[in-house]
């Protein structure tokens, strides 16, 4: 199947060649079609799908006909990084076309967003706060709207946007058309799309699973010799760009530091830097200018840098679905790569929660010519008190932020 099957705008046929797409990716072949007839649809699929121009290609189509200047189109997104991707996105698409967007996020002035606003056009893209604030203040009229996108919907629900949602959606004509994406279906993001969505068609890509054309290894190391494995492994293994996960903020922050005075081409993404900074790092990363970002989830969401070879989980991540966020980046649009996960002995019971989604055991290995010390890295499990009574561990904090099922735990926390 090609692009011209789904009968789209030459103007838009153009671009999606210019910009290389030959073949529509799977999610695309089944929810375009179901789009453009006008059904709501629940897409589940995690990003590396191509999901995005999945809903930007028959929304493009739409607008194409019909006014111009008002906002017939309302994309939601959880961080500024997604916002700003489809934004690309969209731009990219629409560039033959009159079809005009935005993205709208907070933590950069709202003024260039409102100018562009005054001058009239038909597709926002947004994050849920900012965008509340200026339909508040009464620069953006949301009655119009034809479609409604909300992508990453679980994410958006985890990271406590749900009432910013409802909010929106009260705002939104009843006659729409919906559709709602996420990669996983805890039971309030569940919730939020019978809610919304008017008998919807569902497309599935996969099981929910970690992208398939990810290689996964498993790396068992105690937490002290964390940072050495990883220098270790980063001067033995040929990698393209890598992108490497922490729990904390505080631990990109330094680990970017580290990698850089050894010589490495680094940068850390997290939350505690602000909306510019994270840019350049995220455009550093793109342009080749680092081969390294050391990144929090949250602040590594919705990134798209295509060619990412290896992500490393320097620390473990608290949920099954967390890992294939992460995994996501790599392999994505059929491109092959590698994801390595550092593994303490306390953290045996998520690495079975991963393997269930995954539907096999993950290969564990050594790395060549390391110095594990007294730690034997071919039983992980069993090295030093991983055996002993609950009662004599160290106590865990529970992390109260996250709410979603399958696989959360409580974590310790290591600095
Ligand atoms: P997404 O899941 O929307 O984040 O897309 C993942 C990546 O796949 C992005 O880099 C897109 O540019 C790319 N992509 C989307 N559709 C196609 C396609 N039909 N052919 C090749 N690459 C694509």
């Amino acid at each position: 199947m090609n692009f011209e099957h789904f009968l789209l705008d030459q103007r838009i046929v153009a671009r999606i060649k210019a910009i290389g797409y030959t073949t529509p990716t799977p999610i695309q072949q089944q929810a375009i079609p179901r789009v453009l007839e006008g059904r709501d649809v629940m897409g589940l699929a995690q990003t590396g799908t191509g999901k995005t121009a999945a809903f930007l290609l028959p929304i493009l189509q739409r607008l194409t006909k019909g006014p111009l200047r008002r906002v017939r189109a309302l994309i939601i997104a959880p961080t500024r990084e997604l916002a700003e991707q489809i934004y690309q996105m969209s731009r990219d698409l629409s560039k033959n076309t009159k079809v005009r967007s935005v993205s709208i996020y907070g933590g950069v002035s709202k003024f260039s967003q409102v100018s562009r606003l005054r001058k009239g056009l038909e597709i926002v893209i947004a994050c849920p706060g900012r965008l509340l604030d200026l339909v508040n203040d009464g620069n953006i009229d949301l009655s119009k709207v034809e479609v409604l996108v909300l992508d990453e919907a679980d994410r958006m629900c985890d990271m406590g946007f749900l009432p910013d949602i409802r909010r929106i959606i009260k705002l939104l004509p009843a006659q729409r058309q919906t559709l709602f994406f996420a990669a996983t279906m805890p039971r309030d993001t569940r919730k939020l799309a019978d809610s919304i969505l008017n008998n919807p068609v569902t497309v599935q890509i996969g099981k929910i699973a970690p992208a398939k054309t990810v290689s996964h290894a498993l790396y068992p190391v105690p937490a002290k010799l964390k940072k050495s494995l990883l220098m270790a492994m980063l001067q033995q293994t040929a990698t393209g760009r890598v992108l490497i996960f922490t729990r904390t903020k505080y631990r990109a922050r330094n680990l970017a530091r580290d990698l850089e005075k050894r010589g490495y081409r680094a940068a850390a993404l997290q939350g505690n830097m602000s909306q510019n900074q994270r840019q350049r790092a995220i455009n550093g990363f793109r342009n080749g200018k680092y081969d390294i970002l050391a990144a929090t989830d949250v602040a590594s969401r919705g990134i798209d840098v295509s060619e990412i070879s290896h992500v490393i989980n320097y620390d473990i991540p608290d949920t099954v679905d967390a890992y294939t966020h992460r995994i996501g980046r790599t392999g994505r649009a059929q491109r092959t790569g590698e994801a390595f996960t550092f593994a303490g002995e306390e953290d045996e019971q998520i690495i079975r929660d991963i393997e269930k989604i995954l539907g096999k055991r993950i290969e564990m290995r050594r790395l060549p010519d390391f110095n594990y010390g007294d730690f034997s890295p071919e039983n992980p499990f069993q090295n030093g008190h991983a055996k002993a009574p609950r009662k004599t561990r160290s106590p865990r904090k529970r992390n109260h932020n996250r709410s979603n099922g399958g696989g959360n735990r409580s974590r310790r926390r290591s600095h």
